[in-house]
């Protein structure tokens, strides 16, 4: 296994950071820039849209990060991905949610999932969706760990998504900071510094994540 993002089979250099996008999806997976690549909500969901329970976004000015909530126990298969996230999907609907609240989701392998539309704006913090990006990692991180593939994956995706939506660095929150819970979990609220700084300043693989 290469260093880099795989897009459409070609590895990306990208300062050490690995990560596969699933083998059956590739062709479908859809590059975006910045080395970030993303697996379409179309792979994982056959759910429809419900455009008359969102709201349609006027650009975006910050990101918040979460957590499942979810014991992962290591799971990194995309099946796996798949089902945690038809799970989560389904409670949201449930809920009487447009779609799924997030607008990406990253596994433990550090794939990064599209989930609802950025046309849309997000259903992820009690009264804070406005222009709020929502990014959710797979697992309970107050009580397990992020792995660095996902750690690595999430912070290229803050960059990028930063740049290419003109978000502030220091607009990025966990959901703890705009809302009472326990979310995104120690042992990931723990990075978040490093998640929002400079992407050519970051060596996740080299780093102890005590949390
Ligand atoms: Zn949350």
């Amino acid at each position: 296994m290469g260093l880099g993002f795989s897009v459409a089979g070609i590895s990306l250099p990208l300062h050490g950071v690995e990560t596969r996008v699933p083998e059956r999806n590739t062709k479908s997976s859809v590059p975006v820039r910045d080395g970030v690549s993303i697996v379409p909500r179309a792979t994982w969901s056959s759910e429809s849209v419900y455009p008359d329970r969102l709201i349609r976004a006027k650009g975006f000015d910050r990101i918040t990060i979460h957590h499942s909530a979810r014991i992962n126990g290591g799971e990194t298969s995309q099946n796996s991905s798949i089902y945690e996230l038809q799970t989560i999907q389904a409670g949201h609907l449930k809920r009487g949610y447009g779609d799924i609240g997030y607008h990406f989701v990253v596994d433990l392998e550090g794939r990064v999932w599209g989930g609802r539309s950025l046309v849309y704006e997000g259903a992820h913090v009690l009264r804070e969706n406005r222009a709020n990006v929502g990014i959710m990692l797979l697992g309970n991180f107050e009580k397990e760990r992020p792995t660095s593939s996902q750690l690595a994956a999430t912070h290229a995706l803050i960059f990028a998504a930063c740049k290419n939506l003109g978000i502030q660095s220091d607009r990025v929150y966990g959901h703890r900071d705009l809302g009472a819970s326990a979310c995104p979990g120690r042992h990931l609220y723990g990075h978040l510094n490093v998640l929002r700084g400079e992407r050519g300043n970051t060596d996740f693989s080299s780093r102890d994540f005590s949390g």
